[in-house]
């Protein structure tokens, strides 16, 4: 029993379906003990009933018996799918351990897929993050992970530094003089090749995460053009406090919230402005640091008072920031008109009001993040993904100098350095403790 383990998959919650896994050895024996059923079939929905220790009914549910190998972790896996709601779940988990089979770590299920060659590190890493997934296209990209995109990417990065380093290999044990120019030249384009096609992965990766972990979005402007009631709008509940007293909102809050297939997160920062104030000096501290983390940055104006130095320092801040998105709005646009809206010429500027009508704010956030959405790039989905790519890059790019200098040993040591980067992205060299940390963060149950 030992080996075997054991955990609801499903949601903890009320549902309407609630599914245990048994992954192992006893897998079978298990699932013949809770049914009574004698004649279990391989990948065939058994509906039946399910019993307890003392041999009580349960539940009526659907049984599925993946036979090993031909399972998501290659052991012996019974899966019950049984009422939903916890009670039912809980008492069937209970009666699985009573046989003595012991309760899942957090995704173990996923470490033994992997450690049973069923899946590569990328395709464990997009189960993970689909779980988590903040948008309809982080659910396509990750399912094109799982169909192995990215371990294909790997395995011809691999393949390329491999040949460069075969040529270089056979130069080392048989050239007495120069190597060749067109031998040079050639390993040393494939390598460029190379470089730019990681640059590319790693930029689209940067840009697009917000797919995956939900974009950042930071709202900022000077104290009381509306932030918090902007916020709150969105959010449609009053999370923030709003206040009439300049200053009030002293922290950043960050909210989760739908726009159209996105889930987004939203950062209300305190009034960006010059303050002796040492509470609010930490807010803004934190609205700036906000504004860096930011995919895109909703910088609110205010339509009732005039433009003033304030308002020229969020605009300072915007034109300082590089490689995000911007979004201008001109609040309180239900009330009379004082701002001079000829300083914000730079932007196109929506007008809306908190109070009353946001919607053309919604619109337009919706559409940029359908068009981060659009396209077919291949994205990392982790940092330790990008860590790994960045380590074979800087490697690729140090071993370029012994290679014009025909120092074939070093040109080879940092080829092989790189390979090892690469490979590490779906299969770890260092790999106990990699694997502890990965599978650790998983959901239990997966
Ligand atoms: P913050 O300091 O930027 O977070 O601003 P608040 O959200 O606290 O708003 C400051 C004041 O402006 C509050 O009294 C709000 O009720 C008011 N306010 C915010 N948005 C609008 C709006 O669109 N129209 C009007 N008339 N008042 C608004
Ligand atoms: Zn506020």
């Amino acid at each position: 029993m030992y080996n075997t383990i054991t955990a609801i998959a499903t949601a903890h919650g009320v549902s309407s379906i609630s599914i245990i896994r048994v992954s192992g050895d006893a897998a079978l024996e298990i699932a013949h003990k809770i049914s009574h059923l004698e004649n279990i079939i391989p990948r065939h929905a058994h509906l039946t009933s399910l019993y307890n220790f003392n041999n009580e009914l349960i539940d009526h549910a659907i049984m599925i018996y993946f036979a090993a190998p031909h399972s998501f972790t290659g052991e012996e896996i019974v899966e019950f799918q049984c009422h939903g709601g916890m009670i039912v779940a809980q008492e069937i988990l209970d009666t699985i351990t009573s046989y003595g089979v012991r309760l899942a770590e957090p995704g173990e299920f996923s470490k033994r897929a992997f450690l049973n060659g069923k899946i590569d590190l990328t395709e464990a890493e997009a189960i993970s993050k689909l779980i988590e997934a903040k948008s309809v296209d982080a659910a396509k990209i990750l399912a094109k992970q799982m169909k192995g995109e990215l371990k294909t990417f790997v395995d011809e990065s691999r393949d390329a530094l491999l040949r460069s380093l075969a040529y270089s290999e056979v130069m080392i044990d048989y050239a007495e003089e120069d190597i060749p120019d067109d031998i040079m030249n050639s390993i040393s384009t494939q390598l460029d090749a190379l470089t730019e096609q990681i640059e590319q992965i790693v930029e689209a990766s940067h840009r697009r995460r917000g797919l995956i972990e939900g974009f950042k979005v930071a709202i900022v402007g000077k104290p009381n053009v509306g932030k918090s009631s902007l916020l709150n709008a969105l959010l449609s509940y009053d999370r923030a406090i709003v206040s009439d007293i300049a200053g009030t909102t002293r922290d950043t809050i960050e909210e989760q919230v739908r726009i159209g297939s996105h889930i987004i997160r939203l950062v209300d920062t305190a009034g960006i402005r010059e303050s002796d104030d040492t509470i609010e000096k930490i807010g803004i501290e934190r609205s700036l640091s906000s504004v860096k983390d930011a995919d895109v940055i909703v910088a609110l104006f205010d339509s009732s008072r005039p433009f003033d130095g304030e308002d020229a320092k969020i605009l300072s801040i915007l034109e300082a920031v590089e490689d995000k998105h911007i979004v201008v709005a001109l609040n309180k646009s239900d009330l009379d008109r004082v701002f001079d809206i000829t300083k914000l010429d730079a932007y196109e500027v929506l007008e809306v009001s908190a109070k009353k009508a946001f919607v053309k704010l919604t619109e337009r956030l919706e559409c940029l993040f359908d068009s981060i959405g659009e396209g077919e790039e291949l994205m990392l989905i982790s940092s330790r993904q990008i860590e790994a790519v960045n380590k074979a890059k800087i490697s690729i790019e140090e071993a370029k100098v012994p290679l014009m200098n025909g120092e074939l040993e070093f040109f080879s040591y940092h080829l092989q350095e790189a390979v090892k980067s690469i490979s590490s992205i779906s299969k770890p060299y260092d790999s106990e403790e990699i694997l502890d940390k990965m599978f650790g963060e998983f959901c239990l149950g997966k």
